[in-house]
């Protein structure tokens, strides 16, 4: 006797891991965000008038015209070596770096996931930045990890904080992205890197050391990364992205790392995604071999400078008193906590009604959430628009105010 089959849809068993997860907790406030009549602050967009879509198409050209069997061929897992070759020429402008020490990723995405694959067991504990990366807590928790956020200031993690949670947790690792953070736009100066640094080295903790924005520099000085500090090579993973200097969309980036650590890193790649795409690996050596980066780099940090301006200038008259609000020295995002009282989320659909979206802050907290708090990107949208919109969320936050 056969049963007959069940009138309910189908419904495929998920691992618990994921269970919860069917949809990002940010998933429909793109949706809100994506429509036409709303200025959105929400996603860390680049702006497509400034990708270099010329110079990117002649570097496609080349590799196709004159590699193609190769590009159109599966490579290898540590990744193609002039890409290797030239990441390792671009970290060692800070930290002295040998194209054998470099793992290219499909984004620093995949790396987190990497990262996560190769060294957490679940119930591991990974300290971070509270508030911190929403998909890099994502890409740990799949992996079973516990994130605690640990106490930030302006200049970022407190080094009393972390040695505390060290000495309390036990982590495997610690997650920092200690320049032009996402999502507050803070950079940790010299002696808070060193100072954290000195924690790690005491306590014997790995750092994952997230840079994907360190280039977009608007007062012309950069930052080395807290991996280049004495001792601190060894015991670092550095991400690096091609996502905010050249495009998103191509999903270039790369890891940096010293040790056996290397091996395992490009095990955990070949077993996710055996290779990074090689024709997308070749072009962006290419590239950085005959293209002046750091000249595109300078134009676009300069436009997103003048937004900057333009978002910092039209915010500060509008946020309530006892407001605080960073402005940021580089990259994509500037940090508002609108203070006691305030509930970014549940103002939120007031925002879009008056045409302007941002991110609800909460999302960043891996516990401990301040709901007032909000993400705001500025690279999207001209300085005109900036203001208009700012100002149209201004009239939101007041008619919030308690
Ligand atoms: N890390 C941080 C801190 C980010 O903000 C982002 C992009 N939003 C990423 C990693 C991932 O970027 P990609 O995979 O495009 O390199």
């Amino acid at each position: 006797m056969t049963t007959p089959p069940s009138s309910a849809p189908f419904r495929f068993p998920v691992a618990a891991r994921y269970a919860g997860m069917e949809s990002s907790p940010l998933k429909d406030i793109f949706a809100l965000a994506a429509r036409e009549d709303v200025v959105s602050f929400a996603g860390g967009i680049p702006d497509p008038e400034l990708f270099a879509l010329e110079e990117v198409t002649a570097c496609y050209d080349w590799v196709l015209s004159q590699q193609g069997d190769r590009a159109l061929q599966y490579g290898v897992s540590e990744g193609e070596l002039e890409l290797r070759e030239q990441a390792a020429r671009r970290v060692s402008r800070d930290l002295p770096t040998d194209a054998s020490q470099i793992r290219v990723t499909s984004g620093s995405q995949e790396g987190l996931f990497v990262v996560a694959q190769a060294l957490l067991e679940p119930g591991d504990v990974v300290l971070v930045e509270s508030p911190t990366y929403l998909a890099a807590v994502q890409a740990f928790a799949v992996h079973g990890a516990r994130m605690i956020g640990v106490d930030t200031d302006d200049d970022g993690v407190i080094p009393e904080a972390l040695e505390e949670a060290i000495r309390t947790h036990h982590p495997r690792m610690v997650y920092l992205i200690p320049t032009f953070q996402n999502p507050t736009g803070r950079t940790m100066p010299l002696e808070r890197r060193q100072a954290v640094a000195e924690v790690l080295q005491r306590t014997d903790v790995p750092l994952i050391e997230d840079d994907p924005y360190g280039a977009l520099s608007f007062t012309g000085s950069t930052w080395a990364p807290i991996a280049a500090l004495p001792g601190m090579g060894e015991r670092t993973i550095l991400l690096n992205s091609m996502s905010k200097l050249m495009s998103p969309g191509v999903r270039i980036g790369w890891m940096r790392a010293e040790g056996p650590v290397l091996d395992t890193l490009a095990v955990a790649k070949a077993a996710i995604s055996m290779q990074s795409s090689v024709v997308d690996q070749l072009m962006v050596a290419r590239y950085l071999e005959t293209v002046d980066l750091d000249a595109h780099v300078a134009r676009v940090s300069a436009v997103y400078r003048e937004r900057r301006d333009a978002m910092s200038a039209a915010i500060a008259p509008v946020l309530p008193d006892g407001a605080h609000v960073t402005r940021p020295e580089g990259g994509m995002f500037l940090w508002a906590a609108l203070g006691e009282g305030y509930d970014a989320q549940e103002m939120l659909a007031d925002a879009v009604e008056a045409g302007v979206a941002y991110l609800p802050g909460w999302s960043f907290y891996a516990d401990h959430a301040d709901r007032s708090t909000m993400r705001l990107s500025f690279v999207t949208h001209s300085p005109a628009v900036i203001e208009d919109a700012v100002a149209r969320l201004g009239e939101v936050i007041a008619a919030h105010r308690a």
